[in-house]
């Protein structure tokens, strides 16, 4: 009885100091997601040591994006963060490790946009900016324009202080042979069929989502084009509303895929649309998207949303999509389908 009753007590006990104690304010959500782009990616094509070799480096992706947020930082630097660890490793189609077009040479586009403002900056056909998401920023932040391409991009580039390198500092010797492959399989001029860009000959565009604190959205993508594009040739990576789009409350896109029918189909604010007007959860919105819009018209890819409340979804119609996560509970890298 006695004992029965010191229990009592130091439960009530328990009780009262708990009730006593304010609860801690919940921690607002962050989120990055990232991807390196979609394609034939299958079990198959990646020996088990280059697997690792991009889960690690999605991974070292992820965390710096996350670092960022992490310390309260905004998420159009944590965008910033991720992709320029993917500029840097030829794993990817963007910066080092771009892919050639038919001439032999690298011309590289990249965007982003501030969810918060609707401000955005792009650069398309770039050729030195060692880092075009940095110079795409630029374009955002240090002018009056959304979008510079070819020599002019360059050019601003230069003059923000940003880092030049020549061409074939881009060059790989796993994008020469996918090149030589590419040519070889394309008949004629190059230049008739439509989709013979669609194969082997792509995958690798990397981009970015985040969510910060302050509830701030942002979206950034990076890449070297399609393997074989004729000279001149912008996809959907550079283009606001088809590679990247991102407003705060509704979500943060960015693309990967056929740019021709990202660009066709305004396929990332197509996405946000559904979200803004008809009230779907990034999930179904980005789903009708992908599987049914972009299947329809024959275009592949896929696509990383981040939701305003934190929500994540990464759907692609392709075999695989090298992609990633990061939350303040869930982590995670993937690079098949299911
Ligand atoms: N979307 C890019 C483009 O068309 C390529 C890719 O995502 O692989 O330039």
């Amino acid at each position: 009885m006695k004992r029965l009753l010191t229990g009592l007590l130091l439960a009530t006990a328990g009780l009262t100091a708990q009730a006593a104690t304010p609860a801690a304010p919940a921690k607002k959500p962050i989120a990055i997601a990232i991807h390196g782009g979609a394609g034939t990616i299958s079990r198959a094509n990646l020996s088990p040591e280059q697997e690792k070799a991009y889960h690690a480096k999605l991974q070292e992706a992820l965390d710096a994006g996350y670092a960022v947020l992490d310390k309260g930082g905004r998420a159009l630097d944590a965008v910033q963060a991720a992709i320029l660890v993917m500029e840097s490793s030829p794993l990817f189609n963007a910066g080092l490790g771009a892919v050639y077009n038919w001439d032999g040479e690298h011309e590289l586009d990249a965007s982003i946009m501030d969810g918060k403002t609707l401000n955005a900056g792009a650069v398309a056909g770039v050729k030195h900016v060692k880092h075009p998401i940095l110079a795409a920023y630029k374009v955002m932040t240090d002018s009056p324009h959304v979008m510079l391409a070819g020599d002019g991009a360059d050019a601003f580039a230069r003059e923000e202080g940003l880092e030049m390198v020549d061409n074939h500092y881009f060059d790989t010797e796993f994008r020469k042979k996918a090149l030589d492959k590419a040519k070889k399989a394309i008949q004629g001029t190059g230049y008739q069929a439509r989709n013979y860009l669609a194969g082997d000959y792509k995958y690798g565009t990397v981009g970015a989502v985040a969510l910060d604190e302050d509830g701030n959205l942002a979206a950034a993508t990076s890449t070297g084009g399609m393997t074989a594009k004729r000279y001149g040739r912008i996809g959907d990576s550079p283009v606001i509303g088809a590679g990247t789009y991102a407003e705060n409350g509704v979500c943060a896109v960015s693309a990967t895929g056929h740019g021709e029918y990202f660009i066709r189909l305004n396929i990332a604010a197509d996405i946000c649309a559904r979200v803004r007007y008809l009230h779907k959860s990034v999930k179904e919105a980005a789903d009708e998207v992908i599987h049914g819009r972009l299947q329809k018209l024959g275009g592949t890819g896929g696509v990383i949303v981040l939701g305003a409340d934190g929500s994540i979804t990464q759907p692609f119609n392709t075999e695989g999509m090298y992609r990633g996560f990061k939350t303040r509970t869930q982590n995670q890298t993937l690079l098949y389908g299911n």
